[in-house]
């Protein structure tokens, strides 16, 4: 990495001490991905398929087409690979992951690709109590759902049971298809919620699963979306639950290694860093990416960028109005996490989980992300939707007193005195502006059904979010890049 993009990185750590935080600790990124020399900006290449993104879709993509005899270029907007996999070294050199953390037993696409490459699991911490912390009271409670009266506990799963249901009748290629499709996208999970439960508890529960799976308020969502989420996953249990679902296990090491080995195994020649892609002109049969670092020209590039981000490139000719347009109704999540850590999991000795699950921000849900040894103790907050919209507007040290005064009401005094406390805000990082995905507005999924995935002409466009089996996840994104790959190769 250049010593100029060394001083951004640090530029833009420096902004978090203005309340305007992006993260505040230094990024792994000195040592993500390979080492390589960065490529001038006059620098052309021709290569078979250029593609745009490093996280784990492009980076899939890429390794498949390269293993298929083809020649690739990656090209990635920021100084590491990963995108929305991020480890950073806390000061300790704990790893810590800013984005992608848990991998659940069905996510076998992403389970697959880690043991091939070497990187192992390890299982959240999970024995003990969770915390609930409702109306201003604290209790404990076993299992996903919080210590609630026996009506509203019927009322849930029911409620649950008839998710599950509605969302097995979708195709996740197609689920505009669905006879009920153009109803259920003309409705939030809000208005859905309150129309088929009458608890205030389960209003209050449903809503707090959609923050922690979408990041958004459950108003800000469609319903349709919220049932291909389900059905992408396989149920709502698989999508919450810790034991046996998405939030079970852990990368010893941190998730980001993943993205770093798929790109030594790359190549360095094959991968430009620090190049965010401007342009993308198509011109016959050619067409030519042009990015900060390289211009690289192609016969097909894949486009593997979060939606919100694919507009903010320039392309000649123009995309669709159609994939535009949907662009434009698919914002990301907004979302922040805090870390602390202690010597030792203290919570653990009190016969707690360290998951707690709140109805007051910032923090309103947490895990215990400690390493597998269990040394040191890392506990880490979500803060989610209009909490994180709030939380950065406080400044380090306000942050800082906000998020652990719940910990220590939570977990108990040891809380308060962390060896160190961290925290990030994906709304600030220049490539993503929010995660952890991007949330279909009602109506827009069946007005522009499959407008995302659609290549036009020599593009092809891919991420999680154009998954069909954990749509985004980390699994989905490898399934999203896997298929690009084939439909890339049939094109060629
Ligand atoms: C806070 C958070 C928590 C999460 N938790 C989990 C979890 O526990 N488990 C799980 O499985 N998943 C989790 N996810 C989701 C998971 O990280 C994503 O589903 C997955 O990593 C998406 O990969 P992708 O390649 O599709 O997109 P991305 O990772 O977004 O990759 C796109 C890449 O394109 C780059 N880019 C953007 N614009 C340009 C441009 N103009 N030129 C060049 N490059 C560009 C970006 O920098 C990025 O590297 C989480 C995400 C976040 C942020």
């Amino acid at each position: 990495m250049s010593e100029s993009l060394r001083l951004s990185r640090r530029t833009l750590l420096a902004t978090a001490g203005a309340g305007t935080l992006a993260a505040t600790v230094p990024g792994r990124a000195a040592a993500a991905g390979p080492e390589q020399t960065p490529p001038t900006a006059s620098e052309t290449r021709e290569v078979d398929v250029a593609i745009v993104g490093a996280g784990l879709t492009g980076l899939t993509a890429a390794r498949q087409l390269q293993r298929a005899g083809r020649s690739v270029h990656v090209i990635e907007a920021d100084d590491r690979v990963g995108g929305r996999v991020w480890t950073v070294d806390a000061a300790d050199g704990t790893p810590v992951n800013w984005g992608a953390t848990f991998v659940g037993p069905k996510q076998t696409r992403i389970l697959g690709l880690a043991q091939e490459l070497g990187v192992t699991t390890y299982r959240t911490w999970n024995t003990g109590k969770n915390v609930q912390w409702f109306n201003g009271n604290r209790k404990t409670y076993a299992g996903t759902i919080p210590a609630v009266d026996i009506g509203s506990l019927l009322e849930l799963n029911t409620v649950m049971s008839r998710l599950n249901g509605l969302a097995s009748s979708l195709d996740p290629a197609a689920p505009w298809a669905e006879p009920r499709a153009a109803t259920w996208d003309k409705q939030t999970f809000w208005s859905w919620i309150r129309a088929n439960a009458r608890s205030g508890m389960v209003h209050k529960l449903l809503d707090l699963a959609c923050l922690s799976l979408f990041s958004v308020e459950s108003h800000e969502v469609s319903f349709l979306h919220v049932l291909f989420y389900i059905r992408s996953a396989g149920s709502l249990q698989d999508l919450l639950n810790t034991g046996q679902g998405a939030q079970d296990q852990q990368f010893e090491g941190g998730s980001q290694q993943i993205p770093e080995k798929m790109a030594q195994e790359l190549g360095d020649a094959a991968l430009s860093l620090a190049s965010p892609v401007r342009r993308v002109v198509t011109d016959g049969d050619r067409t030519t990416v042009i990015s900060d670092g390289i211009t690289v020209v192609a016969k097909r590039v894949v486009i593997a960028v979060a939606p919100p981000m694919i507009p903010r490139i320039s392309f000649e000719p123009l995309l669709s109005p159609l994939k535009d347009q949907l662009c434009q109704r698919v914002p990301m999540g907004s979302v922040g996490k805090a870390v602390a850590i202690y010597d030792t999991p203290f919570w653990r000795a009190k016969g707690l989980t360290g998951q707690a699950t709140s109805d007051r921000g910032p923090v309103e849900i947490t895990f215990d992300i400690s390493p597998g040894s269990g040394s040191p103790g890392v506990m880490m907050g979500f803060i989610d939707g209009q909490d994180q919209r709030e939380y950065q507007l406080l400044s380090p040290s306000e942050r800082r007193a906000a998020v652990l005064e719940q910990f220590t009401t939570w977990f108990g005094p040891e809380a308060a005195s962390p060896r160190e406390f961290l925290d990030v805000n994906w709304d600030a990082l220049e490539f993503h502006r929010g995660c952890p995905v991007a949330v279909p507005q009602p109506g827009a999924i069946t007005a522009y059904q499959g407008a995302l995935s659609a290549p036009e002409g020599a593009l092809h466009f891919a991420c999680t979010e154009t998954a069909t089996r954990w749509s985004g996840y980390m699994d989905g994104a490898v399934q999203a890049g896997e298929v690009v790959a084939a439909e890339v190769a049939a094109a060629l």
